[in-house]
């Protein structure tokens, strides 16, 4: 089961609502997330090395946390917060199981792919529509179908690697 921690009221209804779904999925660790929410990420030490301080939230590897970034995350429409915060979870599952891929391409693809099995596909793919190109879109539309999935997420990933796409 994974459990999020969130001490801001309004992100804390947000981890509910995505926990609740995923209930339904034995397969899942038992996972106990801390959501820190910061008013915006212009003193995270995590967010100015990495330059991260734009981004709405990440997570942390080192800290096994998720970071909400308030100024960024508060602003967005409901379905494009809880794209946010299913895939940083999906990120952090993903983490614990090592089920990671050193290809920074494919490894965000195969985290939004996680959150599309969750049940949140409708999300992530309008969030994703706005922010990425159409091949990385046309790659995970096809999430449903794991072999095909894979095939064109490395295809494109090692493509973004040699600068082609
Ligand atoms: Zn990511």
């Amino acid at each position: 089961m994974i459990t999020l921690v969130c001490p801001h009221a309004t992100v804390a209804a947000l981890c509910s609502h995505i926990t609740a779904q995923l209930v339904t999925f034995n397969d899942l660790p038992d996972l106990l997330l801390h959501v820190e929410v910061e008013p915006n990420f212009s003193r995270n030490g995590y967010a100015v090395a990495n330059g991260l301080q734009s981004q709405p939230a990440f997570y942390v590897r080192s800290e096994r946390k998720i970071f909400v970034n308030a100024e960024l995350f508060l602003l967005a429409e409901h379905t494009e917060q809880v794209s946010i915060l299913a895939h940083e979870i999906a990120h952090a599952v993903r983490h614990h199981l090592g089920e990671e891929n050193s290809l920074q391409t494919l490894n965000e693809l195969e985290t939004d792919r996680l959150a599309c099995l969750w049940g949140f596909h409708s999300e992530v793919l309008a969030s994703r529509s706005r922010t990425e190109g159409e091949e990385y879109i046309a790659c995970l539309c096809l999430w449903r179908d794991e072999e095909k999935f894979r095939k064109a997420a490395g295809c494109l990933a090692t493509r973004k690697l040699a600068g082609l796409a």
